[in-house]
């Protein structure tokens, strides 16, 4: 009879003690979640229930769930914001947490076009450490081996700022790579990176992607894994590949790091792996001149055995472009997350992107759902627990934590595809209100339509204006940009405005996008210039048609405000009569007070 090893555990044999440990008590979680929802939900009620939110509603300090569900509304970021404010203002009374509000994390979610300010308590920091730990163990049980070389990561901070009332402001990523977990992290072979951590700690993000690339490069037969958070910061890694390989082959050759490089902890950290290495960098050389980028990945990093980024949801659009660059290397979704709470995992992280599901953790928050069956109204009462959902049907999550949140709704709707033990697995659909995204940013129908009402206003002196518009995200080029397609009425015979007036409309536009579109334009360049393209009169008709050969009806048709369908974009694409873009960035500061 086999010796069965003690590692052994329901989800499979585990790579060794530590990961045994933790894929253990993923079962004893998910085999219990309605207990551990109980459980984290009395903790919560009980640690919050002095605060002024929570006394509003007439708890009484009661942490049963039914009055619970009974008197505290479902809400919105919105509807929190005169809170939020005050507590960004300097109020340190325990208004939504009674433990003090360590720092505001800066979700990609916006309000007003400013990014919204999530209050976040030290602890919590553990529970997403704790999250972070459950994701190799699971990975070990499908990849074998990744503890004999490293994983090239492409992680970056932002800069932060401070609120009126001193508290710090910045995206959960940068809180967590600063903090000390993952500063002092103890020593785990499978979790080794390439790039040294004042490689990552750089908020110059030229400097931090060119010292990253650089360490990528030199360890590129101990390389495994490759990835960044989104598949779209693996593009710009691979974009910048292709605009810096000629330097970063020449510090190879000479063993000098570029005097571009000016942070000191980059310098001392790259000057312990840099020594001259001519053959390194004639290879180098030799991949990258041919312009044959097809593959980079895989001629580069040879040993790799899969990309780590996240391509579900609005990141689905780069799967193509990272099948080409990779070699159709298999990419891995691993975990579901966000600034509000850190929520599951990706028990099958292998496997095809389109099957891809999150399991949420129980002990994370406490979790409701509200049915997504298009007839129910936002303000629904009817919300079902973390164990009760059922499989085939969508709901929109609803979060309540130890930060603060109660009853919150994340605006992300999810497909319950099944259940692991007690947990329901999740397919994210998509995000509410999400028209148009090219990284972080998230662009909804309103914005979009002030940008155009505002660019619009441009075209007035010279008696044109938009009758019909429509847009797409064209990820085809890293950086990707917006497309925005007009159809212009032209009341003067003088025809169509001139070059210079529509890119000035580009820029218009790019101006009234919200902070998160113009910082990544501005500070991270992740997002390329606007464009317009204008279309012949007469187009959006065709477009009418179109749909209505396909079976929309005639009475209910409404413009679509975005398109991806690939026929609607074939035909939009023929009838362009100009293309113009943003002649310059849009104005962006860190940090407008939210007072
Ligand atoms: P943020 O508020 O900037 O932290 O962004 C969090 C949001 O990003 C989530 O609410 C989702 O809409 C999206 N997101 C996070 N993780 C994933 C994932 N694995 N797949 C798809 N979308 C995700």
């Amino acid at each position: 009879m086999a010796i069965k090893s003690s590692f052994s555990t329901p989800l499979g044999e585990a790579a060794c003690e530590n990961d045994a440990k933790k894929l253990q008590f993923i079962e004893e979680v998910t085999n219990n979640t309605k207990k551990v929802q109980e459980r984290v939900l009395a903790e919560i009620l009980s640690q919050n229930s002095q605060t002024e939110y929570l006394q509003r509603f007439n708890l009484c300090g009661s942490i049963d769930r039914c009055s619970f569900k009974a008197k505290v509304p479902v809400v919105t970021y919105e509807d929190l914001l005169p809170d939020i404010q005050r507590i960004a203002n300097g109020d340190r009374s325990p208004i939504l947490c009674s433990h003090p509000i360590s720092e505001f994390l800066t979700s990609s979610g916006t309000s007003a076009g400013e990014r919204k300010l999530m209050p976040t308590i030290q602890e919590e920091l553990d529970r997403r450490q704790l999250l972070y730990s459950l994701l190799m163990p699971v990975m070990n049980l499908y990849v074998p081996g990744l503890d004999k070389g490293k994983g090239l990561y492409f992680l970056f901070i932002k800069s932060e700022t401070k609120t009126p009332g001193g508290l710090v402001a910045r995206p959960v990523l940068t809180s967590y790579y600063k903090s000390e977990h993952f500063r002092h992290r103890p020593f785990d072979p499978y979790n080794v990176y390439t790039s040294p951590n004042a490689t990552i700690l750089c908020t110059d993000s030229f400097q931090s992607m060119y010292s990253q690339m650089l360490c990528g490069l030199l360890h590129r037969h101990d390389v495994l894994r490759v990835g960044a958070v989104f598949a779209s910061g693996l593009l710009r890694a691979i974009r910048f590949l292709q605009l810096h390989w000629h330097q970063l082959a020449f510090d190879i050759a000479s063993g000098e790091l570029s005097p571009k490089i000016t942070d000191p902890s980059i310098r001392t950290a790259i000057s312990e792996i840099l020594s001259p290495n001519p053959d390194l960098s004639k290879f180098i050389i030799s991949e990258c001149s041919s312009g044959n980028w097809s593959g980079i990945i895989k001629r580069i990093w040879p040993n790799t055995k899969y990309l780590d980024v996240i391509v579900t949801g609005a990141m689905a659009q780069y799967i193509p472009t990272l099948e080409f660059y990779s070699g159709n290397l298999p990419m891995a979704c691993t975990m579901y997350a966000s600034s509000e709470c850190y929520f599951g995992i990706n028990l099958r992280p292998m496997c095809h992107p389109s099957e891809v599901t999150y399991t949420i953790m129980p002990m994370m928050g406490y979790f409701e759902f509200i049915p997504h069956d298009g007839s129910t109204t936002s303000n629904s009462t009817t919300l079902v627990e973390l164990a009760d959902v059922e499989v085939g049907k969508e709901y929109e999550l609803v979060i309540t934590t130890y930060s603060g949140l109660c009853r919150y709704r994340v605006g992300d709707i999810l497909l319950v595809t099944g259940f692991h033990n007690a947990a329901p697995e999740f397919k994210f659909i998509r995000r509410k209100n999400v028209l148009l995204s090219i990284e972080s940013d998230k662009t909804d129908e309103a914005e979009l339509q002030a940008a155009v009402a505002r660019a619009s206003e441009l075209l007035k002196p010279f008696g044109a204006s938009v009758i019909e518009y429509t847009s797409q995200a064209d990820t085809k080029v890293i950086p990707g940009h917006y497309v925005i397609y007009w159809e212009l009425l032209l009341k003067s015979s003088e025809g169509i405005p001139d070059g210079e007036v529509l890119e000035k409309c580009c820029l218009e536009m790019e101006e009234a996008m919200n902070t998160v579109y113009r910082q990544s334009r501005v500070a991270d360049g992740s997002i390329g210039p606007l464009e317009i393209r204008v279309v012949k009169g007469g187009t959006f008709e065709e477009l009418m048609d179109y749909a209505i050969s396909r079976g929309a009806s005639i009475n209910q048709y409404k413009v679509p405000r975005c398109v991806n369908f690939p026929p609607i974009l074939e035909l939009l694409d023929s009838r362009v009569i100009s293309a113009h873009f943003s002649p310059a960035c849009p104005t962006w500061t860190p940090y407008k007070s939210t007072s």
